[in-house]
């Protein structure tokens, strides 16, 4: 008899935040629209668009680990940073409301006073402390500064990588291969590949090290949404393979494991690309979901691509992760309402 795989996280601290777990649905719709079986293979998704705190996303994973962690520490202060349209920043002032906990982000953006729309607006409504720095500024340093500003007040303050992605992060996340592995025993389906967008790799490490856990039948496809980068790259692997001392593994994987894609990145981070507008439009308007043109569209962009290439054989099984992110389609209404308008 085969026995299951299981990965052990209740000795870590956790709030619950998510609405958990996601579903996991078929878009058959989808599928009919780029050729129908037998050429389309069946494709997949894993709601975690729908994780529910203050409009959901992958991050809502991670910060369950994360603000268990810095309860434990008897924090005052939660700091991170990201560009002003964060998801990830977005989802902290929301944990932080919810567990009476401060929030300073300090945000990259590329003008001196961005429109407050999107994320940025949610950040406000969620009475975060946000504190804008130039493109070229250092972020790690401006969290430093913040952190001293809370210490100074007598507070404690408790510091989140852009992303979220730390070797607690990367851990969390593994919740959604947990999740995977129970729903696709019910339904009795065995994918080949899994698909999602890439940014700071917390995602794509928890995504590699509970496949390596649990014995996942799919090969890895992380979609970079940013142009790659070696600083990245190292840490991802730091956090894969902290994450996996974190639950008590001694595995050790290698950065070949936890390669990315980068043929769909564009003219890089945030910047739109005709084909991930493309896919945001047909999701809409063949499954009435919305997809992000910054993080998933991207993603979406590569399995559609390899899809109509013929990259895929047929009679396999997809499973695209949907990490959330539709809050930027407001920040990007003009362009995206002149292609419905066209199309
Ligand atoms: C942050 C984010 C990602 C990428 O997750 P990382 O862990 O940073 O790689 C993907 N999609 C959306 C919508 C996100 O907000």
């Amino acid at each position: 008899m085969n026995v299951r795989r299981t990965i052990e996280l209740g000795h870590l601290p956790r709030v619950r935040l998510g609405n958990l777990p996601t579903p996991l649905h078929e878009l058959s719709r989808l599928r009919d629209a780029l050729g129908g079986p037998p050429a389309c293979p069946r494709i997949l998704i894993k709601r975690d668009d729908l994780t529910g705190l203050a409009f959901g996303g992958n991050k809502v994973r991670k910060l369950e680990f994360l603000i268990g962690d810095a309860l434990q520490m008897g924090a005052t202060t939660l700091i991170t940073t990201g560009a002003t349209g964060s998801n990830h920043a977005r989802a902290t002032a929301a944990a932080g409301v919810l567990h009476g906990l401060k929030t300073i982000l300090v945000l990259s953006s590329k003008v001196t006073s961005p429109p407050i729309q999107g994320n940025l607006l949610l950040d406000h409504l969620l009475g975060a402390d946000v504190r804008l720095l130039g493109e070229e500024e250092d972020r790690t340093a401006a969290m430093e500064l913040a952190a001293d500003d809370v210490r100074a007040a007598g507070g404690l303050p408790y510091l989140i990588p852009v992303g979220g992605s730390s070797p607690i992060g990367a851990a969390g996340y593994l919740t959604m291969t947990i999740e995977l592995q129970e729903q696709l025993a019910v339904m009795n389906i065995v994918p080949s590949r899994l698909y999602f967008a890439s940014g700071s790799r917390g995602t794509q490490a928890g995504i590699v090290l509970g496949a390596q856990l649990l014995g996942m039948p799919y090969d890895i496809h992380g979609i970079l949404v940013s142009h790659p980068n070696p600083v990245s790259d190292a840490r991802g692997l730091a956090n894969v393979n902290e994450a996996a001392a974190l639950v008590g593994s001694s595995l050790k994987l290698q950065a070949e494991e936890l390669t990315c894609d980068d043929g769909y990145v564009g003219n890089g981070y945030g910047a739109p690309t005709p084909e991930a507008d493309e896919a945001v439009l047909l999701l809409a308007r063949t499954e009435a979901i919305f997809l992000d043109p910054v993080y998933t569209g991207k993603a979406m962009s590569a399995l559609i691509d390899h899809i109509r290439t013929g990259q895929i054989p047929p009679g396999e099984t997809i499973v695209f992760v949907h990490t959330g992110g539709n809050v930027a389609l407001f920040a990007n209404a003009d362009r995206l309402a002149e292609l419905a308008r066209r199309q």
